[in-house]
């Protein structure tokens, strides 16, 4: 009997080491003191004569009743098809309803300069706080039920939050909770192991895989031996590897077994001048981005060996966009969200960036946001697996959830349709985790996990920016409330 116990023990002990806890944990109730964020409690609700944008890609259907029952969606349904009995009915007429936003370069963090002035000179090191207050919430606030974390600063933190998040203690999104930068000596942030070889990146992804996390992410100083032996070690634990290469180039990351690739065509570093094996160059792929025209030879070749290995690439162009002198200004909304030593070194970036206006560095930055559209666009066109995050970082303009519509309209911008935008922020990132079956389009059977927005995306992209209610495993939350309990506090914590 004592044997059979002890066996028993060492087997649930057994089982929970060295496996991550799901993406999508099973829905527990919301503990009372967070119910004053909800608008509509789970249970059987009908989203009556609403616009259902599906993911998918398929064009907007027109007055459609979207059936909810507990945590999944139960039907979809012509709106003049009778409610069935047992439904609280909700006449959402004018409204669109589309799938929660799949963020697929989300942080967690804020990246602060210490003693920042006008001229943008700050002092080491730089340091990055954990928002684990007001980014969950922002991020489910506009939409995003889903998101990686994309480089962990503090892992533990950040499996600790979702640990809560899944247990109903704390409100977020649904957490990909990467492990912490796989990063070489010359880490540009303080808060990091610096991987010293193959073997310390193995016992680094092992390490942390038994501790839980969902995936990895290289970073701009590993070598590829080190890359190599993370990618192997991350393999074997099932999980999948991305990076913000820099020392690595694009097609030697394919070559080393690499699933993702961050920031769309910004970092390869393949045709920089002067690049050393195993270094990070100076211009950190901005020659090669400048000199890779969309369709010519170089694109061509590179586009079809990233298509070829399956390799999805991760496009965040709110952070890029950030760099082009006079671009879109952040809206009060947003500002509002930020503490006032956030606002202040915006500003000050944002002034810093706007004085490169007519320069020679302004008009390379445009140029290379451009080129960078376009291999995007071909790389869909191709048939890769484009997947889109905000990259909440850069100058501090990239605010979480909001950049996340932000990416929709930019990639609108860029010449997508807006239902494929949708798709690539939804569905393709659902994918990419291998959950396509569960979450990042509406069909019967898949989670409830869903935006109502007032307006109509599919005509405007710019009414994403205008969410209403966000169903998280078919529990409404109320954005504007959300919204206003971290009012001030983005930069803060
Ligand atoms: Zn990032």
């Amino acid at each position: 009997m004592t044997l059979r116990l002890l066996t028993a023990v060492a087997a649930i002990a057994l089982a929970s080491v060295g496996t991550a806890a799901p993406v999508l944990a099973p829905p527990q109730p919301l503990s009372t003191d967070l119910q004053r964020y909800v608008r509509i409690a789970p249970g059987r609700i009908a989203l009556a004569h609403v616009r259902v944008i599906d993911g998918t890609g398929a064009p907007a259907a027109e007055d459609q009743t979207l059936l909810i029952d507990g945590a999944r969606i139960a039907a979809v349904q012509p709106g003049s098809a009778p409610v069935p009995s047992g439904y609280q009915a909700l006449d959402l007429t004018g409204a669109t309803v589309m799938p929660g936003i799949v963020g697929m370069h989300n942080h967690l963090f804020y990246l602060q300069r210490p003693n920042i002035d006008a001229s943008g000179a700050s002092e080491d090191p730089l340091i990055v706080p954990q928002m684990s207050f007001s980014a969950p919430r922002l991020y489910l606030a506009n939409g995003v039920t889903t998101m990686r974390t994309t480089g962990s600063v503090e892992p533990d933190t950040d499996l600790n939050l979702k640990r809560e998040i899944d247990a109903g203690r704390l409100i977020g999104p649904h957490l990909d909770v990467t492990g912490p930068y796989l990063e070489g000596e010359g880490a540009f942030f303080i808060q990091a192991h610096t991987i010293t070889s193959p073997e310390d990146a193995r016992r680094e992804v092992a390490y942390w895989a038994g501790q839980g996390v969902n995936s990895f992410k290289a970073y701009m100083h590993i070598t590829r031996a080190e890359l190599k032996a993370a990618i192997d070690e991350a393999h074997h634990h099932h999980l999948k590897v991305t990076g913000h290469l820099c020392s690595v180039t694009y097609p030697e990351a394919v070559a080393l077994g690499i699933d993702n690739l961050e920031h769309g065509f910004f970092v390869n570093t393949q045709l920089d001048p002067g690049k050393q094996p195993d270094k990070c160059s100076d211009g950190a792929g901005d020659p090669t981005l400048l000199a890779m025209k969309p369709d010519s030879a170089e694109a061509n070749a590179l586009i079809k060996l990233l298509v070829d290995h399956h390799v999805a690439i991760t496009s965040t162009l709110p952070v890029f966009e950030q760099g082009v002198p006079l671009h879109a200004p952040l809206q009060a909304r947003q500002m509002n969200a930020m503490s006032p030593q956030a606002k202040e070194s915006y500003l000050y970036l944002r002034n810093l960036t706007a004085s490169g206006a007519g320069t020679k560095h302004g008009q390379e930055e445009a140029e290379k946001y451009k080129n960078d559209l376009g291999l995007e666009r071909q790389f869909v066109a191709a048939g890769g697996l484009l997947i889109a995050g905000p990259d909440p970082t850069g100058n501090g303009g990239v605010i979480p959830g909001f950049g996340d519509q932000r990416e929709l309209e930019l990639l609108v911008e860029a010449g997508f349709s807006p239902v494929e935008a949708i798709r690539i922020g939804t569905l393709n990132g659902a994918t990419y985790l291998g959950l396509a079956d569960r979450i990042g389009s509406i069909a019967a059977g898949k989670n409830a996990d869903l935006i109502v927005v007032r307006g109509n995306p599919a005509a405007d992209i710019r009414d994403v920016e205008k969410v209403d209610i966000v169903f998280k495993d078919g529990v409404g939350f109320d954005s504007a409330k959300l919204l206003q309990s971290v009012k001030g506090h983005y930069g803060q914590y």
